[in-house]
Order: C-alpha cells, then structure tokens, then sequence
C-alpha cells in the first residue's frame, strides 16, 4: 500500500533508526513487495551531451562551468540502435535516453527522439527518457511513441533546490512530472545526496517524492561526484553509510517503487552495494559512464550478481510494454508551443563564482 502523507519528521525518525532496525525493516518490505534476487540493469545513453544552459551546481554539462567533458550534437537513431543491441546483449532490459536540454523544444531534434523511442521498443526493451522539462502534448507523443518511463529529478528538497539551481523552479519539475502522468508512461524521479544538504532536506526529497500519487515507479538515489569546475567541485564525498540509510528510508516510504542505484557506485565496495540491495535497491546503471561520470563496468556489474546471486530483471516485469505508433499514424501534432517555465534566477554565489571561474579559463584558452 502507499502512504502519501509522511510527515518529514516521520522520515527523520527511520533514517535515524539503528542501522540493524533499519535494515531489518527495510528488507522486509523489499521482499514482500519485490523479488530480492532480481535487479533491474538500465543503460544510460547520453544522446546529447554538454552544452546546457541551466546552472545545477552538479552538472558538468552546463555550459557556463567550462569542465572537461567531450560535448556532441544530438546522436543518430542508428547509433542509438546499435548502443541498444549492445546493452541488451549485456543484459540490459531497459535503455535511458540522456539529453542536456533546459526543456524540449517541437521540431526536427523532438522528432528525431521520437523515432529513437520507436526504435528501441522495437527491440522489446523499456525505453526511458531525460530530456529536460516537456509540455503534456510533448508528453502524450512521447507515450504514443512507445516510451516506457520519462525521468525528471526532484534533485533535492524544495528549500535545498534554490541552492543549487536558479535557472528553474521546483513547481516546473513538479509540473512536468504531472504532464507525464496524465499519458500511460511510468514516472522516474528521485535526487542527489552530497550537495551540501543536510538530513532534513534528504526526508523533505522523499515526502515530495511520496506525496505524488501514485508515487514513482522507480527513484534513483544519487551521491554526488563531485566535477572539477562546477560549483559543487569540493563537497566530500558521502559515506555508504549515508547511502545504505537512503536507500533503506526510501524503500520503506515507497514500498513498491523500483529503487535505483545510480551515480556514485564507482565508489562503493562490493559489500556496500550488497548492503544497498538488501537495503532494497532493486535496479542499477549499467555502462561505464554515467552521462558525464564514471560507472563500474557492465562485467564488473555482471560478476557481482553471480556473487550474490542476483539476476538481471526481465523487461516488462512491472507493467506491460507500450503500443508504438508510427509517425505516420500519430494522433498528437507538434504544436510548436513556446511555453513559459520558469526563470528563478535568485543569486547562489558559488555558482557565479564557478561561471567566472569558467569564463577565466576560456579567455586564457
Ligand atoms: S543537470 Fe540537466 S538541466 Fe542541469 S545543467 Fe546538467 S544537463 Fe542541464
């Protein structure tokens, strides 16, 4: 059953439980409501990489941090198809598409997505996407293409966000969420620990994150790699014990979410990432780069399931794959709406200070 009424400080009390009670809990309800053998294995694709014009004080990718990372143009279908056969050769089931958009835009690109979902449901695998902020029309084409979850972080609580974003407000991602679930497409959100938050925004993320109904079908649990360049370049990396009580927390506050282990795992033990799935985590990035960050690799991932004895999950598990409707037979036109999200713009100095800092280093360049 979901509960959408946690309190903050109800969350506060089972993050802080003893680690044993906690565990305990946790891994009861996982296997109540999941299989605790089986993990869902996704591929993260980034199909557009750099180039941003946010400013997540995380995010190698925004334009204004000058970072090192090889930007590209939007991917063609036929690589993103060849990208797909070979993670589900590796025993991926699902396949996230990554692009660093402030929101999607109608038009050629738009379209050229489109036919990347279509592709990759042909290939009988779930098809995520994170394109940045979309309209509900954008949200209904995407669903008639075949688009199996849309990804769109809360990122943090609403107070922390206006410390590390000021580009965009959380009533916009908390809009887009709500477009999409007014198509038949599952809902993945969820955030990043290590930005500098402290426990009460942690369990202010998960009352957000469970207080929609229904409550996502899957939420990634992030800890932050901290880039050099970005504003968040020397936040010290979180504990795993920090990340084992995250996962534990959000399993039991969403009983029947799939919840993910996503950046960060490079810097876990083996016995840390075991402790996670008992804790509940029931799916993980697969691929050796996680957008921008590095990521085990997938026979490093594949040599730890058949330690523990876990299997990769079937596609389709949770909910059954969507129709995919040609272009030609589309319902939904683009509409070329120019809507208006919007633009905080608060001052967060360490921000502006890293801009600066960017903008140095492309002077001297
Ligand atoms: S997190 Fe996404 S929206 Fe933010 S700067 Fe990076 S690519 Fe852009």
């Amino acid at each position: 059953m979901q509960r959408h009424d946690w309190t903050k400080e109800e969350i506060l009390a089972i993050y802080n439980k003893p680690l044993m009670d906690l565990l305990y809990e946790a891994a009861s309800i996982h296997r109540k409501e999941h299989n605790p053998n089986q993990v869902q294995v996704s591929t993260l694709l980034s199909i557009k990489t750099g180039g941003c014009p946010e400013d997540c004080g995380y995010c190698p990718q925004a334009a204004r941090y000058h970072t090192d990372i090889d930007g590209n143009d939007l991917m063609s279908v036929s690589q993103v198809k060849a990208q797909a056969l070979r993670a589900k050769s590796t025993g991926s089931s699902r396949v996230c598409m990554g692009a660093a958009w402030r929101n999607v835009k109608d038009g050629e690109e738009f379209e050229q997505v489109l036919e990347m979902v279509r592709t990759i449901n042909k290939l009988d695998m779930e098809v995520c996407c994170t394109l940045g902020m979309i309209t509900e029309n954008q949200a209904k084409r995407l669903a008639e293409a075949g688009l199996y979850a849309y990804n769109h972080n809360l990122d943090s609580s609403e107070e922390y966000y206006k410390e590390v974003i000021s580009t965009r407000g959380y009533e916009d991602r908390l809009e887009t969420l709500n477009n999409v679930r007014k198509t038949n497409v599952t809902v993945c959100s969820g955030g990043i620990i290590g930005m500098g938050e402290n426990l009460e925004d942690r369990a202010g993320m998960l009352v957000a994150l469970s207080s929609l109904n229904p409550q996502p079908e899957s939420v990634p649990i992030n800890a932050l790699v901290p880039v050099e360049g970005t504003p968040l370049a020397e936040q010290d990396r979180v504990s795993i014990w920090e990340m084992v009580r995250m996962v534990a927390t959000t399993r039991i506050v969403m009983p029947q979410t799939q919840v993910r282990l996503s950046a960060g795992r490079t810097d876990m033990s083996k016995e840390g990432q075991a402790l996670c799935f008992f804790a509940g985590a029931n799916s993980i990035f697969a691929g050796d780069k996680l957008l921008t960050t590095p990521n085990p690799d997938v026979n490093e991932d594949m040599e730890l399931f058949k330690l523990l004895g876990l299997e990769p999950m079937k596609p389709f598990t949770k909910k059954s794959q969507p129709e995919s409707i040609d272009a030609k037979e589309s319902k939904y036109k683009a509409l070329g709406e120019k809507p208006k999200w919007t633009r905080p713009g608060h001052t967060i100095e360490r921000n502006l200070e890293a801009k600066e800092k960017g903008k140095n280093i492309k002077t001297k360049a």
